[in-house]
């Protein structure tokens, strides 16, 4: 799609932000940002509700003019053009269908303000209803449609409009966890298909991480770090970033020579970096039962509840004199009649172990 749009422009990043911030009187949206996102790929902006997304996500779009800063869309800036000369697509939260069209009349749309021929707005809604798998509900009206068949439609009219960047807020917000899941394996088939930049924006990690070939972490009108889903999840580098994206147990105190001081025990830490809190994922932390914890540092603690999950069992364990930290165990190696109360030794690999900056 859009070969002409993509040549010279795959060679430009396709939106780059230049210290954009967004105030509204005393409040601050987003404070001043910069990021680019390369042509081609799949971007996402996560975070907390509040954080700055739809606003970043809207200025990129043209519907919010930012207080400072510059827009950029394939290396030409567009900070002073509308929404309509933007090259963008945009698919808002909630399906926002027009009830009394059909669902080719709600594709085709955009394209009938184009002047196009009646043949050629035919073939390409129907070869975008086709790329949904939505071919065969053309006639249908959109409350005849179920919650993830509609916001098909609204991807649909998005992408008919051949764009080189679609914008997605919450696109899956509305649907239940089932449908948001496969929706998820679906954009992401469909965006490496049509191979057009998205700007996707959710506060579901798990979302984030399935979609995404980049993510952007905003929280607090800022960009907390960004990266690829695996390094954020294996090897984030801000404290926040490891208390936001998957589970992990986040520990801090003072560092000393001896390493960093935990509920009274000296925990060795990565050497090298000033950091102020180390974490662990879940899955890498080690429960036992009697005293033949394998480091000699292992913490004394008390199992706060246990869940089996089927394939997993999550555990809260009390550090004594400590934090909460969550334990992710395979269901096959859930020590039998462990419960409240029990008491247990953790400890980590410190190869597994990750050191935080503020
Ligand atoms: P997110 O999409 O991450 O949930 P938003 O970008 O919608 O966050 O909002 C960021 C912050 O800016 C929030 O605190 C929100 O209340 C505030 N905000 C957004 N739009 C306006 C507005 N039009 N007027 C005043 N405050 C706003
Ligand atoms: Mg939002």
């Amino acid at each position: 799609m859009n070969a002409q749009a993509q040549f010279p422009a795959a060679l430009l990043p396709a939106v780059e932000v230049e210290g954009i911030s967004k105030t509204y009187g005393p409040v601050t949206a987003l404070k001043p940002t910069s990021f680019s996102i390369p042509a081609g790929r799949y971007f996402v902006l996560l975070g907390p509700s509040g954080g700055g997304k739809t606003t970043t996500l809207r200025m990129i779009a043209g519907l919010i003019r930012p207080t400072t800063g510059r827009v950029k869309i394939a290396g030409r800036d567009v900070t002073d053009q509308p929404a309509n000369r933007r090259d963008t697509a945009m698919v808002f939260q909630g399906y926002a269908l027009f009830p009394h069209m059909s669902v080719e009349q709600n594709v085709a749309y955009g394209l009938e303000l184009r002047k196009m021929s009646r043949e050629q707005i035919r073939e390409r809604t129907h070869e975008m209803l086709r790329l949904v798998g939505l071919s065969g509900f053309e006639a249908r009206r959109p409350t005849e449609l179920s919650g993830g068949q509609q916001q098909r439609v609204q991807l649909a009219r998005a992408l008919v409009l051949e764009t080189s960047i679609v914008l997605l807020d919450e696109p899956l917000a509305a649907l239940d966890a089932t449908l948001r899941k496969d929706m998820c394996f679906e954009l992401k088939h469909i965006q490496e298909s049509v191979g057009t930049t998205f700007v996707h924006v959710t506060h579901n990690q798990e979302e984030a991480m399935t979609v995404a070939d980049e993510i952007a972490l905003i929280a607090d009108g800022t960009v907390v770090e960004s990266g690829a889903p695996r390094q954020m999840y294996e090897r984030p580098h801000r404290r926040f970033t490891a208390e936001f994206i998957g589970e992990n147990a986040v520990l801090s105190g003072p560092v000393g020579p001896s390493g960093m001081r935990i509920a009274g025990t000296s925990v060795p830490v990565p050497s090298g970096e000033r950091i102020s809190a180390i974490s662990v994922a879940a899955e890498n932390v080690r429960l036992s039962l009697d005293g033949t914890a394998r480091e000699a540092w292992a913490l004394p603690a008390a199992v706060v509840d246990v869940f089996y999950l089927g394939f997993s069992a999550l555990l809260h364990v009390q550090i004594d004199g400590g934090p909460s930290i969550p334990v992710r165990l395979r269901a096959r190696d859930l020590p039998d009649g462990l419960s409240a109360g029990t008491r247990v030794w953790v400890d980590w690999d410190v190869a597994e172990m990750r050191g935080h900056v503020d």
